[in-house]
């Protein structure tokens, strides 16, 4: 038994509604919720922004060494990165695009996975991403990996973007997301995968809540006399 809180754990490919879930379920709990997918895209964000080439590892590397990312839950859930807020700006297209070959580079994996360590040290935290639960929280009490079909998450995403007002192309979106799941389960450092002890859920026929809930009760069998909730 720890004395820390549990911490959830919760990865998948691109559209598979991680976000949604993961912050319903903290909020649930009453756990501090840590999109780590907007850390990659701050620092995707920077090295736009200060005009550092993608293929100019080392210089992202010390872009992203060098900045601090926080987000501030006063306000509903706000990113910020150095002072400035870019909660909005790391979702458009051209820092989606960017934010993969980002997260392949070392360096910047390394200093974003030190940056999440620190923020679970005292647990109560459910946090989402790639490799939560096989790199960054190895140990995690409740590990999850959401999944559903190209399709289904391509149509999520166009639902996504028609509530934002921006039309989009299914086949656009799925070739986009394609690409990116297979760079992101590719790559030698932290590539996208199950972890062995981890709770698949495929999301394709299940509504939001169905979901939430089939995450709920796999935190109270896991978290059942494993650790302090208080
Ligand atoms: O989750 P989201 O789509 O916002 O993540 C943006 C990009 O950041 C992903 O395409 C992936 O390449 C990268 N990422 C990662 N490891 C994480 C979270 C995100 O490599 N833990």
């Amino acid at each position: 038994m720890t004395s820390r809180k549990p911490i959830v754990a919760i990865d998948g490919p691109a559209g598979a509604g991680k976000s949604t879930i993961a912050r319903r379920v903290a909020e649930k709990l009453g756990f501090i919720y840590v999109d780590t997918g907007a850390m990659y895209r701050a620092v995707a964000w920077k090295s736009l922004r200060a005009g550092v080439s993608l293929s100019d590892s080392d210089g992202i590397t010390a872009l992203a060494k060098s900045m601090t990312i926080r987000f501030d839950r006063s306000n509903g859930q706000r990113v910020f990165a150095d002072s400035t807020d870019v909660t909005e700006a790391i979702r458009t297209p051209e820092v989606t695009r960017l934010s993969s070959p980002v997260s392949a580079i070392s360096g910047v994996r390394r200093r974003l996975v030190e940056m999440q360590r620190e923020m679970g040290t005292a647990g109560g935290i459910v946090m989402e991403g790639r490799d939560i639960g096989t790199v960054v929280f190895p140990d995690a009490e409740v590990k999850v990996f959401l999944t559903a079909s190209p399709e289904e998450r391509a149509r999520r995403r166009q639902l996504e973007l028609a509530e934002k007002g921006i039309e989009s192309s299914l086949d656009d979106l799925a070739a986009q997301m394609r690409e990116r799941d297979d760079r992101d389960s590719s790559r030698e450092d932290s590539p996208l995968r199950q972890a062995a002890d981890a709770a698949p859920i495929d999301t394709d026929n299940m509504t939001i809540d169905q979901v939430v809930e089939a995450v709920l009760r796999l935190c109270e069998e896991r978290m059942r006399g494993c650790c302090s909730t208080t």
